[in-house]
Parts: C-alpha cells; structure tokens; sequence
C-alpha cells in the first residue's frame, strides 16, 4: 500500500467529521436508551432514523451495497446474540431480557462520514456475557489508544489483539475489521484486529480511521446468512462490536464518535489524569 492510497484529512476536514460524528453519537445515545425487552430492532432503527434525519444528515448504511448486491435496507445493523455484525432490524424481532444486541449506525453530514458502534444487554445478563462486551469494549479502546502519529497500523491490531488474548479465550473475527473513513464510510487503509507492532503504514495526523474489534465466547469463525447480510457465529456462541471513529493529531487520538472525545477513557487507558475536552485537532497544521 502506498501513500497515495490514503486519505489525508485537513484540520478543517477533520472538523466536519467530528459534526458527522456527534451525529452517529446522537443516535446511538438514543438507541441505547431504548433498548429495553420488548422493543423491536425496527423500532431501534426508527428511533436512529429519527435523530439523523432531525440533524440534516443522511445514512451511508441505507442503500449501502457491500460485497453482495443487496442494497442495506435500514440506517442501522442489528445483531442480536449469535448474530455478529450487519444484522437487519426487523418489525417481528423483539428483543427479551436476557440477549445482547450489538448497534452499528453512521451518518453523512456535508459530504463527510461517521460510523460507530456498541452492544449492550437487554435488561439482566450473564455475567459472563457482560466480561466479554467490557473486553472488547475495552480492546477498542487500547487500539485507538495506539493510534498515535508516528506509530504503525499493525500496532492498532497489536493492541485490540494482545488485550482481548489477555482476558479469555475468545475468538477474534478476522473477516471483518476497521477501515480509514473520510468523504466515503470505508476508505483505506483496512484496520486489522490483529497485528504486529512496528509494521504497516505509519500513522499520521490527518489519518482518520474506524477501529471496530468483534469478538466472541467461542471460536472465532463466521458465516452469512441468505439474507445476504447478516454474520453470525458458526459455533452460535454470542457476540460483541464496538466501534468508534477517530483522528490521528499531533496531541494524540481523538475520537469523534464520542461526546467527549473520548478523553476520560483514552486517559484511563494511558493512566493519566483527565484533562478536560480537548479542542478538535490542534492549532497546528498537519501539511509538512
Ligand atoms: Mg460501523
Ligand atoms: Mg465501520
């Protein structure tokens, strides 16, 4: 992979994409606050629809053709239990106390795209569950964490990767991974949940890239289903999906799917102080 493949983003290009990304945040937040037993993965998605379309934005999921020539029909994916990633909302699938749904949704606002993800418990769950969503929670974290200029990709999937093999046996999708985003959702370079340190691209300011670690109780192998869409575990076992997009800046990471910036939990990771919300980017300018 050469330079010349990946998008570099101005500092007032990366604001734009913080705009975008709030949104996605927004409509998240509003989805997680709804997920409650009973309610329907359609209802979720109207609820997501809602807050982008109030925000003048658009969905880069709805229409979006991936490797099959099914168009994604719904702004958000939902994926319940076995179901992995790119699960389809659903008016006859009510959630029940007990499960876990993981929430992928992205927004395009002014021509620039964001794109996150989590998954929570419906109600009460097994605490073994719950150990795997904080892990790969968690990993994500330590993956953006390492996203720091001057470093390497492969010490993104270094850190996802040694944190989730730290914690249990689960499996690591390898199908699936996290993506450069910019002007289009997936943009190179691809984001490996696994990898070396020290090796891949070097990261730098300007880079803007989604890190999305999926991981599950058992084995780590996949399957899709006839609906063309959805992924699903081929052992059954339940799964997990976190995702945020973030800047590489000259002041380290900085998570523009979060309201915060994801400064509390970067710090957490990095066992410093939090220092309060960080201005976007940085006075400085990332042409050199
Ligand atoms: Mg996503
Ligand atoms: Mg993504």
């Amino acid at each position: 992979m050469t330079d010349d493949d990946i998008h570099i983003k101005t500092e007032a290009e990366v604001v734009k994409m913080r705009a975008a990304g709030l949104v996605v945040s927004a409509a998240l937040d509003a989805v997680r606050a709804a997920i409650v037993p009973g309610v329907s993965t359609a209802e979720l998605n109207a609820i997501a629809e809602r807050v982008i379309t109030d925000a003048g934005a658009t969905s880069n999921f709805k229409g979006y053709r991936g490797g099959g020539s099914t168009p994604f029909p719904a702004v958000i994916c939902a994926s319940v239990n076995d179901e992995v990633v790119h699960g389809i909302p659903d008016a006859g699938h009510r959630l029940r106390e007990g499960d876990i749904i993981s929430i992928d949704c992205g927004a395009v606002l002014d021509g620039w795209h964001g794109d996150a993800a989590f998954t929570a418990g419906v109600g009460a769950i097994d605490p073994a569950v719950q150990k795997m969503l904080d892990v790969c929670e968690e990993s994500m974290w330590r993956g953006i964490a390492a996203g720091v200029a001057g470093g390497r990709l492969g010490d993104i999937g270094f850190a996802v990767e040694s944190y989730v093999r730290s914690q249990g046996p689960y499996g690591i999708v390898e199908e699936y991974g996290g993506h450069g985003i910019g002007t289009q959702m997936h943009q190179k370079p691809h984001v490996a949940n696994h990898g070396r340190r020290g090796r891949g691209l070097v990261l730098r300011p300007g880079l803007t890239l989604a890190v999305e670690p999926m991981i599950m109780m058992g084995r780590r192998h996949v399957a899709t289903l006839e609906d063309d869409w959805t992924v699903v575990t081929a052992d059954g076992s339940w799964a997990a999906h976190f995702e945020h997009t973030f800047a590489v800046t000259p002041g380290g990471p900085q998570v523009l799917t979060a309201p915060d910036l994801g400064v509390q939990r970067l710090a957490a990771v990095n066992r410093g102080a939090v220092v309060g919300s960080q201005p976007i980017y940085s006075e400085r300018s990332i042409h050199s």
